[in-house]
């Protein structure tokens, strides 16, 4: 039996963030991971993801180019080129994360762990660990339906795989993986469907995010199709989608489910070590990451709390904060958590939508201000794409609790007015401050 002071089950984003805190303190860590270390996010994730994106990005440029003046001819994009290119990168990461845990002195296991006992793990040849403290961060899978064919269709992971670029698409799903991901077809050249069981996309977002980005998406070439229940899939030649509604939607080439993830809580003991789910299939843990078994802890999309990479993230770092360095009170705030979809155009939303502001602080506290206008950007184009800003605030403070753009540069604007709003700002903090101009984020403190 080896002993150390701390198990980490994962070495995705939550689990080395929390392994790397903890050896910085001086703790003895061993990380089991089988897979690429680095977890979703650096290789099926936000990292692979963000470079098809700009990708996407440089095509949409070369589009508007001719606005500018210049006479440009595109002789098609190397598919290929640009995976090889990409995997490269997503390879020297997987290498700078492993270099990282040797520099701290981690131990990285390159196997899937198996709970033996609540604080003893085994490895695939059955060698033991024990430690007083286990962190699980075993992250989360695509999800893909359980009707006929569904093993036809590809999901996020397999997106990652392509080859060459589908020429019909239809992507199945209204989360921000299935709008990022058509998206970045359409704008490389592929003509997406995009199937949504109800009206919209986006549907837990604030409302203007989703309606305009429906209609973006649409004006783009992308065909939304809603209402759509996916209940059987057929391959011939090509791929055809049969809906619970009696439709029939012939020649796909790739179909893609974008219809959610689920955790990854099967396969290595976890209920022999008594640690207990969720309702939602998570698993249950209070606010410090505690699981239900003393000294048995869980953070990132295990756990099902805002999953995002940096959350899981902040969450390990804090708990390594709070077991190995006397912070006996630290822990992560879920609330205000900013976050980027990586649509075309992006989307930038932190705090409350205006429905949920209303339900939270009642109708007459909460007053908003809406802001729409083309950008700059495509001032001199054909194309007059629209950028779109709400601000909820609640109380006659008018303190701001949400903040909401869809437009170009969304993505970046974002996270300078995540920290207004985590520090409490008021509307007239922003009125306050002088615009910088001519940019799109100075209608944030122009709004009246
Ligand atoms: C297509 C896509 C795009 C995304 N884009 C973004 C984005 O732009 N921004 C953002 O913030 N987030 C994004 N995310 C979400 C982000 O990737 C996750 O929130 C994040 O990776 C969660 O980290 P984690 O540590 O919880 O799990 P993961 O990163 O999934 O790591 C879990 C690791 O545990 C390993 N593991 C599982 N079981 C065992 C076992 N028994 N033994 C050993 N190892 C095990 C797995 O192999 C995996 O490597 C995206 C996700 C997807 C799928």
């Amino acid at each position: 039996m080896k002993s150390f002071d701390l198990i980490v089950i994962g070495g995705g984003s939550g689990g080395l963030a929390a392994a790397q805190r903890a050896a910085e303190y001086g703790a003895r860590v061993v990380v089991f991971e089988a897979a690429r270390l680095g977890g979703t996010c650096v290789n099926v994730g936000c990292v692979p993801k963000k470079v098809m994106w700009y990708a996407a990005e440089i095509s949409s440029a070369l589009n508007a180019a001719a606005d500018y003046g210049f006479s440009i001819q595109r002789f098609g994009h190397d598919f290929k080129a640009l995976k090889t290119r990409r995997d490269a990168y997503v390879a020297r990461l997987n290498g700078i994360y492993a270099k990282n845990l040797e520099r701290r002195g981690v131990m990285h296991v390159a196997s899937w762990a198996q709970f033996v006992e609540p604080h003893v793990v085994a490895d695939a040849g059955g060698q033991r660990y024990t430690a007083p403290h286990v962190l699980i961060a075993t992250g989360g899978q695509p999800l893909v339906p359980a009707i006929p064919g569904a093993e036809q269709g590809i999901t996020s992971d397999g997106f990652f795989e392509l080859e060459s670029l589908p020429d019909r698409v239809a992507v199945i799903g209204s989360g921000y993986i299935a709008v990022e991901l058509a998206g970045v077809l359409n704008a490389l050249g592929s003509k997406v469907s995009l199937l949504i069981r109800r009206e919209s996309v986006l549907r837990s977002f604030e409302p203007l995010l989703s309606q305009h980005l429906a209609t973006e998406m649409q004006n783009d070439g992308i065909k939304l199709i809603t209402g759509a229940v996916p209940e059987r899939v057929e391959r011939n030649d090509k791929i055809s989608l049969h809906t619970a509604d009696g439709r029939q939607f012939d020649d796909f080439d790739q179909l893609i489910w974008a219809i959610g993830r689920a955790p990854l809580v099967d396969g290595f003991g976890l209920k022999d070590a008594g640690v207990a789910l969720n309702e939602s299939g998570y698993i249950q843990v209070d606010e410090y990451q505690n699981t239900t078994v003393d000294g048995i802890y869980a953070v990132g999309d295990v756990t099902g709390l805002a999953e995002l990479t940096p959350v899981a993230i902040a969450a390990g770092r804090r708990l390594s904060d709070r077991l190995f360095n006397a912070q006996s009170d630290r822990k992560l705030s879920y609330a205000n958590i900013p976050t980027v979809i990586f649509s075309h155009p992006p989307i930038g939303t932190v705090g409350l939508s205006e429905p949920e502001a209303i339900a939270t602080y009642g109708e007459d506290q909460v007053r908003t201000y809406v802001s729409e206008f083309v950008p700059m950007f495509n001032a001199l184009s054909e194309k007059k794409p629209k950028t779109a800003m709400k601000l909820v605030t609640a109380g006659t403070e008018e303190k701001v609790v949400g903040c909401h753009l869809i437009g170009l540069g969304a993505d970046e604007i974002l996270q300078g007015f995540a920290v207004a709003v985590v520090m409490g700002a008021r509307k007239r903090d922003l009125d306050d401050t002088i615009a910088i101009h001519p940019t799109s984020a100075e209608e944030l403190v122009t709004m009246r």
